[in-house]
């Protein structure tokens, strides 16, 4: 199982990091087996204690080593710290940020070319939803247009739109239809994200075809992702 958090633009540097330090020692003292992701701000990215089965992503870089682009990440700035998994394709930066799926392609291109671990996220929006799971499924295919699938070390979440950060999780029925749709195609590891909590993380680990969960404003306490990671 693999159990993510993305903070998003939360936590300052300390925060942050006093955050990671708890999750590695709840592992390393539970033993958990359960693969841990934390994707923190850039403000917080460091040089961790190794912990086997927690690692620290980032949440966004811009596709070059190094280069003229103000304000923006490279990836040289993240091999400092050793990152070696990265978020494409969330919603937020397909949406607020608005990435075309060109741009997304050419980022997904650039990390896979760099050998690391991608969590690919797709979703759809409310208005796809209400047409029924054929349109939810042709716009799902649309954003992996340019993304070469054979890869070792992707990750695929599908996070619904209208799910994320509302309180509106899917329906145990509509991920597991979701979800084995895309595994007819998709041999990968494949996650739900879209307010996961306590109370409905262990219903939605048992769905066919789930592999795991990305976490946003739930795992944004570290006693309740503690609380989900021993769940998983
Ligand atoms: P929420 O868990 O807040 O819905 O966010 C999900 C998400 O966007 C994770 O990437």
């Amino acid at each position: 199982m693999i159990i993510a958090s993305n903070f998003k633009t939360n936590y300052t540097r300390g925060a942050a990091k006093a955050f990671i330090k708890e999750i590695q020692s709840f592992i390393s003292q539970t033993n958990s087996e359960q693969q841990v992701r934390i994707f923190a701000p850039f403000t917080a990215l460091d040089h961790f204690d190794e912990v086997s089965n927690l690692k620290v992503g980032a949440q966004n870089f811009y596709p070059v080593q190094s280069g003229s682009y103000t304000g923006e990440i490279g990836f040289e700035q993240l091999e400092e710290f050793g990152i070696d998994t990265v978020l494409i394709g969330h919603s937020e930066r397909r949406h607020i940020l608005k990435e075309s799926q060109n741009f997304i392609a050419t980022k997904y291109d650039f990390a896979k070319a760099r050998e690391v671990e991608i969590i690919y996220c797709i979703g759809e929006p409310a208005e796809i939803r209400v047409q029924g799971i054929d349109a939810v499924m042709s716009y799902l295919w649309e954003q992996f247009e340019g993304i070469e699938i054979n890869y070792d070390k992707l990750i695929i979440a599908y996070e619904p739109v209208w799910a994320i950060g509302t309180g509106l999780t899917a329906s145990l029925e509509d991920i597991e239809e979701v979800l084995t749709r895309l595994r007819e195609k998709l041999c990968t590891p494949l996650l739900y994200g879209g307010s996961v909590k306590v109370d409905n993380i262990d219903a939605i680990l048992h769905v066919k075809a789930c592999d795991g969960v990305l976490v946003g404003t739930a795992s944004w306490n570290e006693k309740a992702f503690c609380e989900m990671i021993r769940i998983a």
